[in-house]
């Protein structure tokens, strides 16, 4: 039996982590949590879209233990907070795939309600609804994830007497830290920026999140962190995190509302940069033209994106956002730049000759003497082929870091 749960939390406080390793302990269950990233895009969401998933043997004391458990604790006054839960039997090798299926979609794609309903009767799991029940779509989702590129996330929790204050750490000890693991641990912090990651910021239960490749390595991470304040409890997590599960190829006639896609394409159009420091610039496949946004917070890689000019072959990785129709950029592979020709003008008379227009070649001020033919000289492209990524403070959790990549 799998156990799923989302949306327990508001922006006032509480973590379905936490929940889910509450209920670990009372239970004593042996497994895995497993902390299930979907789709960052979904616009109800108020922070990471984080779903849990508790692999158990279900007696029936654990349901109603688990649904009391909730609707104690779960933030129901909030009203962006709809909890759900999803009890899911054993499945057949048919029903398994109908699941995982729906997990797919549900992590990178907007899933309904009735869509989430369909799928648990289709497979004879019980999905528990709070107020309108948006919480069973993570919650089902959360009980198909397939992990097949699974990271871990050590949560350690806050007394709760410190909730809502300002998290207490030893900032050197993470720089450490990420020295020591990185890229074993990634995501700690960002080098340029000189940021910590690890700690959240809002009122919610978490002290600090330390992702790594495995539960071990953040385990030893985790004993090189000086903490200030006093913590309730730590617990592991098998997470989809930092897998690129939520992108799927797709071509731009295809793209709805909130998918996460891959597309590749030409730039169609040469960059421009927004008041803000935003820059965007169009794709174009054989399907269609879509905006793409690189945003003032990305920074080392927006001033990559400002090099881009029509005509370069690229694949974009990213998500489309809440208030409009552009592909926010996560990640780019440039795999051909388009060579630049402008014309040159030959000196005469001690200087530059001067244009007659376009393709009419040159004529020089001084003398008079004209050249019919024109030169060209390549510009330099100040921008390398391969791969670029936002920096990891503006990373989305399901983003696969390149440093994860396989360079084969
Ligand atoms: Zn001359």
């Amino acid at each position: 039996m799998i156990i799923g749960i989302d949306d327990t939390d508001s922006p006032n406080g509480m973590c379905t982590t936490y929940l889910a390793a509450k209920l670990k302990k009372k239970f004593k269950i042996k497994s895995t949590l497993r902390l299930i990233r979907l789709n960052p895009n979904i616009p109800y969401k108020t922070r990471g879209n984080g779903a849990v998933a508790i692999v158990t043997d279900f007696n029936h004391k654990i349901r109603k233990e688990v649904i009391d458990y909730i609707t104690t604790y779960s933030h129901l006054s909030h009203k962006k907070t709809n909890p759900g839960i999803a009890f899911v039997p054993k499945l057949s090798r048919k029903k398994q795939i109908i699941l995982e299926k729906f997990y797919r979609k549900v992590v990178s794609e907007h899933v309904s309600i009735i869509e989430a309903e369909d799928t648990a009767v289709e497979i004879g799991a019980e999905v528990i609804k709070f107020k309108n029940g948006r919480g069973i779509i993570g919650a089902l989702a959360a009980c198909g994830a397939v992990l097949d590129d699974k990271t871990f996330e050590l949560i350690a929790y806050r007394e709760k007497r410190n909730y809502g204050q300002e998290r207490k750490i030893n900032f050197q000890s993470v720089f450490s830290m990420n020295e020591k693991f990185y890229p074993k641990c990634f995501d700690s912090v960002d080098i340029v920026s000189n940021q910590i990651l690890i700690t959240p910021h809002g009122p919610d239960p978490i002290f600090c999140g330390i992702r790594g490749k495995s539960s071990m390595v953040v385990k030893k991470a985790w004993n090189d962190i000086i903490p200030l304040e006093k913590i309730e409890f730590i617990q592991v997590f098998e997470t989809n995190q930092a897998s690129d599960d939520h992108l799927k190829w797709k071509k731009i006639r295809e793209i709805k509302p909130f998918d996460c896609v891959k597309i590749s394409g030409k730039v169609s159009s040469n960059p421009k940069t927004i008041q803000g420091g935003h820059v965007f610039f169009k794709l174009m496949d054989e399907t269609g033209e879509i905006d793409c946004g690189a945003y003032r917070q990305t920074g080392e890689f927006r001033d990559v994106m400002k090099q881009l000019c029509t005509g370069d072959e690229i694949i974009v990785y990213g998500g489309i956002g809440r208030h409009s129709n552009t592909l926010n950029l996560e990640k780019i592979c440039i795999e051909k730049l388009k060579s630049i020709l402008l014309d040159t003008p030959p000196l005469c008379c001690g200087r530059k000759m001067t244009s007659s227009g376009k393709n009419k070649g040159f004529k020089c001020r001084k003398c008079n003497n004209k050249i019919r033919k024109v030169m060209k000289t390549k510009v330099f492209r100040d921008i390398e082929l391969g791969w670029f990524e936002v920096p990891p403070r503006a990373r989305r959790h399901l983003s696969k870091p390149l440093v994860r990549f396989n360079r084969k």
